[in-house]
């Protein structure tokens, strides 16, 4: 049995089988390339599921994690910490955030964002409208948060005071605000939902909702923030600026933290006892989080994702071409990108990604439409020709 086969006999036999996992055990990683128990390596255009933005093992992160871990690993939020400050004051420095809330993910993120949207506003109002094809999170209210049944399935009674506008359609989200609306929650381009940018003037639309009713905006940027857009946040290309914004995936390189922020008014209503984390926050989390941001931030990172995600995207509108049986258009922000599917390519869409994955190549399947790719930001061009020639390969051997 191969290493690869052990470890996988072990995990399943003590793991609970909520993930479809695929038949290798990672060891190690560098840059864009995972390594597995069996010593084969993969190109990796997933990143942890658009985590790992800096590649694996960043040797910076790396190292401020070590040092942070000798240091100090944990105190609570009974003290205060400098990482944790550090982070909040660079996340402050470059965003329109006054204030921050650490937790530990993105759903507990969307969570604290949902909680301080109905404790901060008038008393009868509570409910959150997002839209369809969203994703906010596998807890019982962010999944309630979420515009997609599938995720609902088996775990009703969900909680109360959500509901989901068509994708697209301002007067239909219009005519769901009532006097119990708090906040329009959605992402500015919806990742797991299949790489769906949401055009500048529906954002605008949504924000004179919100503006006209009273109604608090909250931007999930845990998969779009981070640099992965091409701005450290996506919201900034799309000129709109939300009330509260969620963070979390990219913002550790792969140490769990995410982090609800907001305007200062807003944050008061947030006083001691109303909401916390244990380790939101936490020192070696944090002191990731601060390196991370501040490569990200390097001149010229952030032009190179928008030049490195055009250039990715040119190649796939090339293979659309190409391929016009299995596929119809590229999509995407910065290095978020998107191979849409026809009809025939949604059919071998899991095909397609297995027949990657046994190759050594890492993508995957998103929203049952497109094939999504959220390489690390460091990516090489060579990195993107070498994925697209082996794409090339594989479409061509399903289309024959
Ligand atoms: C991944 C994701 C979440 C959930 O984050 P977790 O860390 O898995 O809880 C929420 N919203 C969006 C947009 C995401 O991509």
């Amino acid at each position: 049995m191969s290493k690869n086969e052990e470890l996988k006999k072990r995990g399943d036999a003590v793991i609970v089988g909520s993930y479809a996992r695929y038949p290798a055990a990672m060891v190690s990683g560098s840059g864009c390339r995972l390594t597995d128990a069996d010593g084969r390596e993969y190109l990796d255009f997933l990143s942890g599921i658009a985590v790992c933005a800096l590649g694996h093992c960043h040797p910076q992160v790396s190292e401020t994690i070590c040092t942070q871990a000798k240091k100090l690993v944990h105190a609570s939020n009974l003290y205060y910490t400098q990482p944790q400050i550090e982070l909040a004051e660079l996340i402050c420095a470059h965003s329109f955030a006054e204030k921050v809330f650490f937790c530990n993910s993105g759903a507990e993120a969307n969570e604290a964002a949902i909680k301080l949207a109905r404790i901060h506003s008038p008393k009868q109002r509570y409910k959150v409208i997002s839209l369809s094809g969203s994703f906010h999170g596998r807890t019982l209210a962010t999944v309630a948060a979420t515009g997609q049944p599938k995720f609902h399935q088996g775990f009703e009674p969900l909680p109360e005071g959500f509901c989901y506008a068509p994708f697209g359609d301002l007067k239909a989200l219009e005519a769901m605000v009532d006097e119990t609306t708090c906040a329009i929650l959605c992402e500015p381009l919806q990742g797991e939902g299949g790489v769906r940018p949401l055009a500048k003037e529906y954002l605008a639309g949504i924000r004179s909702i919100c503006d006209k009713h009273g109604l608090l905006l909250i931007f999930d940027e845990i998969q779009t923030g981070m640099g992965r857009t091409g701005t450290l946040f996506a919201h900034e290309q799309l000129g709109i600026t939300p009330d509260i914004m969620t963070m979390a995936k990219a913002l550790g390189n792969g140490l769990p933290i995410g982090a609800m922020v907001t305007r200062t008014d807003i944050a008061a209503s947030f006083v001691p006892g109303t909401h916390a984390s244990t380790f939101g926050g936490n020192p070696v989390a944090s002191a990731a989080g601060v390196t991370t941001l501040k490569i990200i931030l390097e001149e010229g990172f952030l032009a190179g994702v928008l030049e490195k995600g055009l250039y990715f995207r040119e190649l796939l509108a090339g293979l659309a071409e190409k391929f016009p049986n299995l596929l119809t258009t590229s999509r995407g922000m910065g290095l978020i990108v998107a191979a849409v599917l026809t009809e025939k390519g949604i059919s071998h869409g899991t095909d397609i990604v297995n027949a990657m994955f046994a190759r050594g190549y890492l993508m995957n399947f998103a929203g049952n439409s497109v094939l999504r790719f959220v390489p690390p930001l460091i990516v090489t061009k060579a990195e993107i020709d070498d994925f697209v020639a082996v794409l090339t390969e594989v479409l061509a051997a399903i289309d024959a």
